[in-house]
């Protein structure tokens, strides 16, 4: 698949991509535009057509609110960018001139409205943001880009917007960062912009995420900014000003992937030998781990015991959290690849002991050898 960058980007600088959750009127989105240009933001984003969760909420202002963003272009010669989630958002988005769309996280999990979409997109050259599903679902996501793509748009660009969870969290959105960087791993040249806005639902934590999304290599931020935040129509909580928006985005330390500098070039290249050498030693010991769980599993075959007993399976899981401690490793982290483990020995133990009695024994006798 063959993808072209969205924004031009200039090295060691983030896109900037900022306006309101949604466009309330004229002189709403006229302001805040205007202070954002001032800023040297890269596109001006705001919602015309807005797919909330419940009905009854401001669904938006409709087709009305693209003349506002006209206004935008002429006067402050910014780029601008709306949602789009049916045929008919992108004849009037397209019709208005808008520069880029974006599909946003209800419209990506949908693949009936994103083909939709896409069929809409036939024979138009401009450019697409793809906001995640709703669920954190790579292909889903990869298939939205697909689909786009089919329909001959090659300037793509994705959005980590947060993934919905269940339960109390901090965020709105759950961030997944291993996501989109996996989806730029298999289409390395898409731009991935970080939704902060969304993903955290609050202001007091806006700057952190941004922040780790600078230091995740991601291309640039989507926020939301509003004039009079609390007053907002939609996501008030989630929306600050052009004055805070500049603030987070001068606080913004945007390290370099990498330098010309020879001797950081050598000094990282022998701490990463070293990281190399210890993962080596790392897969050496499992697999040697695992050789010991099968000939446990050939033993107990013999003597008809089950392969999985609970307590000492507590036993290790407390030696081992308490152990982690001592190095400096969380708890959780400590679970979760004691857990791994533990389930792949299950899985050579089950092999062993489900095998015929011959070729276990054999298994034994090379084990031994
Ligand atoms: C939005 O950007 O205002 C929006 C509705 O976002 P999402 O699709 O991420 O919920
Ligand atoms: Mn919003």
């Amino acid at each position: 698949m063959k993808i072209s960058p969205v924004f031009d980007k200039q090295p060691g600088k983030p896109i900037i991509i900022a306006g309101p959750c949604s466009a309330e009127s004229e002189e709403q989105v006229l302001k805040t535009a205007k202070a954002l240009a001032k800023q040297g933001i890269d596109c001006f984003r705001s919602g015309i057509w807005k797919p909330r969760t419940r009905p009854g909420s401001f669904e938006g202002v409709g087709a009305i609110g693209l003349n506002w963003l006209k206004r935008v272009k002429k006067e402050t010669g910014l780029a601008v960018t709306t949602e789009v989630a049916n045929r008919e958002h992108v004849f009037e988005a397209l019709k208005a001139g808008i520069d880029v769309l974006w599909l946003g996280a209800r419209t990506t999990v949908n693949p009936f409205s994103v083909q939709e979409v896409a069929d809409a997109l036939k024979g138009v050259d401009i450019p697409v943001l793809i906001k995640n599903p709703i669920n954190p679902d790579v292909k889903l996501w990869m298939g939205a880009i697909e689909r786009i793509h089919k329909a001959g748009i090659s300037k793509i660009g994705v959005i980590h917007r947060g993934f919905s969870s269940f339960g109390n969290s901090k965020y709105r959105n759950e961030p997944r960062w291993q996501l989109p960087i996996e989806l730029k791993r298999n289409v390395p040249d898409i731009q991935i912009i970080c939704d902060n806005s969304h993903i955290c639902g609050r202001r007091d934590i806006l700057a952190s995420v941004a922040q780790k999304a600078m230091d995740l290599q991601f291309d640039g931020l989507m926020t939301e900014v509003h004039p009079t935040p609390d007053e907002a129509w939609s996501d008030a909580a989630q929306q600050i000003t052009p004055a805070v928006f500049g603030k987070l985005v001068k606080g913004l330390k945007v390290r370099e992937e990498t330098t010309d500098d020879v001797a950081y070039l050598e000094h990282i290249d022998d701490l990463r030998h070293e990281i190399d050498d210890i993962d080596k030693d790392l897969f050496d010991l499992l697999g040697r781990r695992m050789k010991v769980a099968e000939n446990i599993g050939i033993y107990k075959k013999k003597n008809n015991i089950s392969i999985l007993q609970t307590s000492r399976w507590n036993e290790i899981l407390n030696r081992t959290i308490q152990k982690g401690r001592e190095k400096g490793l969380s708890d959780g982290f400590v679970t979760q690849i004691l857990t791994a483990i533990h389930q792949e020995s299950i899985n050579h133990q089950t092999q062993v002991m489900n095998e015929p009695v011959k070729k276990a024994a054999k298994k034994k006798k090379k084990a031994k050898a």
